[in-house]
């Protein structure tokens, strides 16, 4: 399950109870994404290291080179180490404001992830994943640059990959058999599939943005049917629809042999909930005060 760091108390009460829920299924992880901005980033460092030593969670922080200097990053990781963190999920992350804007390397900072990666291993006993991308990632000119840069950051230390969120299993499955052909070694590591259950057609637009990519169409027009002409009366039907597609992605990708399911839960429990009982996962029950 992947969190974002709350902006306000309100939503850091709300990202509580959502790890609360979270804890009663055992995943064998939770991530907090990473900002580069100031208080956020402040704030981002301490609710993390408090998911890692306050609950039953293992807890994955994300940690991004853009716009730090390679002090400020080691500074970062020695904050996390100092919460307990030994798990980082290293990204080169992008320009602020603009995702796809130009890319500025920090003038004593790090141009390319596998840098922060070999970074990191050097600073002590972290385990580090990194970021793949099923369709390639945008900046690459062809999907052959891309695994070759994904396997170079496996190389230099990383144990595993998550992926873009995708909306497509076939692309996650041509992703493994690029990095298996590129480096039978590194084809070895897990590449961890995120998925986000869609639960409005406004969530549409967001799941676009974070999969870098169109919904398919066969996707958007099972949305649009649910929704008919009155999407805000058809709301509950609309998200039973992106519930029963993240299902069947989630049963397609454990049916391939995927390591496990990420999901984007934007600090909310109840959708993820719901498509892992589909799949079959339990939720322990809430203890009864005596
Ligand atoms: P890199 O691995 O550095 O790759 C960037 C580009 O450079 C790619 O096109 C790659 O092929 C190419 N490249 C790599 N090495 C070389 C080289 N030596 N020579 C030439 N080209 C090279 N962003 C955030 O800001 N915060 C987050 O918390 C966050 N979490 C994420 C979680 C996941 C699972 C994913 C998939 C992405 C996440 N991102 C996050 C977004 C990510 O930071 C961006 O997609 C970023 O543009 C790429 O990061 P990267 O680590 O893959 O970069």
């Amino acid at each position: 399950m992947e969190f974002n760091p709350p902006r306000d108390s309100a939503a850091e009460a709300r990202l509580w109870r959502a790890a609360r829920e979270f804890e009663r299924m055992h995943p064998a992880f939770v991530s907090m994404t990473y900002g580069a901005g100031g208080s956020t980033r402040d704030r981002t460092a301490r609710v993390t290291g408090e998911l890692a030593q306050e609950t039953t969670l293992l807890t994955v922080a994300h940690l991004t080179a853009v716009a730090h200097s390679v002090a400020e990053l080691r500074s970062i990781v020695g904050v996390y180490a100092d919460a307990g963190i030994r798990n980082l999920l290293v990204l080169r992350g992008d320009p602020p404001g603009d995702p796809l804007g130009e890319w500025e390397q920090h003038p004593e900072g790090v141009e390319y992830a596998e840098e922060l990666v070999r970074m990191v291993r050097d600073l002590g006993d972290f385990h580090v994943g990194v970021a793949s991308f099923p369709q390639g990632h945008h900046r690459s000119p062809d999907l052959d640059h891309d695994t070759r840069f994904l396997c170079a950051k496996l190389r230099a230390g990383a144990e595993y990959s998550i992926t873009q969120m995708f909306f497509d299993v076939d692309h996650y499955l041509r992703l493994r058999d690029r990095v298996s052909a590129c480096d039978p070694v590194q084809g070895e590591k897990p590449i961890i599939p995120e998925l986000m259950p869609i639960t409005s057609l406004r969530t549409v637009q967001r799941a676009e943005e974070l999969s870098g990519r169109p919904l398919p169409a066969g996707l958007l027009t099972r949305l649009e049917r649910a929704a008919g002409n009155d999407p805000e009366a058809n709301r509950d039907a609309v998200r039973e629809v992106g519930i029963e597609i993240a299902t069947e992605i989630g049963q397609r990708l454990i049916a391939e042999g995927a390591p496990c399911l990420h999901f984007i839960t934007l600090n909310f429990a109840k959708a993820t909930t719901e498509v892992l009982t589909n799949l079959g996962y339990t939720v322990a029950p809430t203890p009864v005060e005596a």
